[in-house]
């Protein structure tokens, strides 16, 4: 976490904005944290707005970076008042490095690289579902605590890999793949609403979770749902099984994060310490609930 700015306004009031990861990746998810202010503030990453939203003691924004974003330094601005002090501006920057991606050559049946057209229309009509799932509007977070993994965080493929089917159509894989058998537990990355349960022909047996905030968890491929639609559900709480339905080649959980209509790199979500605070004492431990 890279604290950007300090405004000391009067002796126990104290602004300030910090970002993490200190460095990013394209496709990563970028956390603003803003504290010491009553007003919600505004401001820019590049030329993506800032969209905060009010957290215990203070404000966050969370920022998806494409998958395409250019390397180097990008511009943060935030605009705040302190809540003793004047309308003040605090700027830094974000560095982008190298994802370095790997490549790799995937064989899936062959139905999948050329889909009869009902699988083409069946396609379709999934998409329909997933784009009416991650349609919502933009309120507080759900979640009082950091994400956790779905599945112990075994990865056999992670977020970025450029993809090779069959010698020819090129695809990026926009989730991190773990480790699983069939009828291994799959549990909720963190607090949430269920708002999608579906049988899709790419992804198999489908769950989304959206945490609020237009930020979304996906479970792919699953044998076995635990869960309804409308359900809300709380972190660490079963979802469903490990399975090998849609178009894979074997049992695992593809798990994927999609903000703001970009899926990101879950990895660099799980990262994001939301509730950590820059040169406050640690959090107490909360009690075994056994
Ligand atoms: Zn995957």
């Amino acid at each position: 976490m890279s604290l950007l700015g300090l405004t000391l306004a009067g002796l126990l009031q104290v602004a300030s904005v910090s970002l993490q990861p200190g460095v990013a990746r394209p496709g990563d998810a970028v956390l603003v944290t803003v504290l010491g202010v009553s007003r919600t503030p505004s401001g820019t990453l590049g030329s993506q707005t800032l969209d905060f939203l009010p957290v215990a003691d203070g404000f966050q924004a969370l920022v998806a970076l494409s998958v395409e974003a250019s390397l180097g330094a990008r511009a943060l601005s935030v605009d705040l008042v302190p809540d003793d002090g004047a309308e003040t501006t605090i700027t830094g920057e974000l560095v982008i490095e190298d994802p370095r991606w790997p490549r790799r050559e995937l064989k899936v049946a062959r139905k999948f690289t050329s889909p009869s057209k009902a699988e083409r229309l069946r396609s379709a009509r999934d998409q329909k579902a997933f784009d009416e799932a991650f349609d919502a509007d933009l309120e507080p977070w759900l979640f009082a605590a950091d994400f956790v993994w779905p599945r112990p965080p075994e990865i056999t493929a992670p977020f970025g890999d450029l993809r090779l089917m069959n010698g020819k159509k090129k695809s990026q894989h926009f989730g991190v793949d773990l480790d699983g058998n069939t009828g291994d537990p799959i549990v909720a990355a963190n607090d949430g609403e269920v708002v999608m349960v579906r049988d899709c022909f790419g992804s198999g047996n489908t769950v989304l979770v959206h945490h609020g905030g237009r930020l979304f968890t996906a479970y792919f491929h699953l044998s076995k749902f635990e869960v309804k639609d409308g359900q809300r559900v709380k972190a660490g709480q079963l979802l469903g099984k490990v399975g090998k339905t849609g178009r894979v080649t074997g049992p695992h959980l593809h798990f994927g994060v999609k903000l703001d209509g970009r899926w990101v790199d879950p990895e660099s979500v799980l990262e994001l310490r939301f509730f950590e605070r820059p040169g406050a004492p640690a959090p107490p431990l909360k009690p075994d609930a056994g």
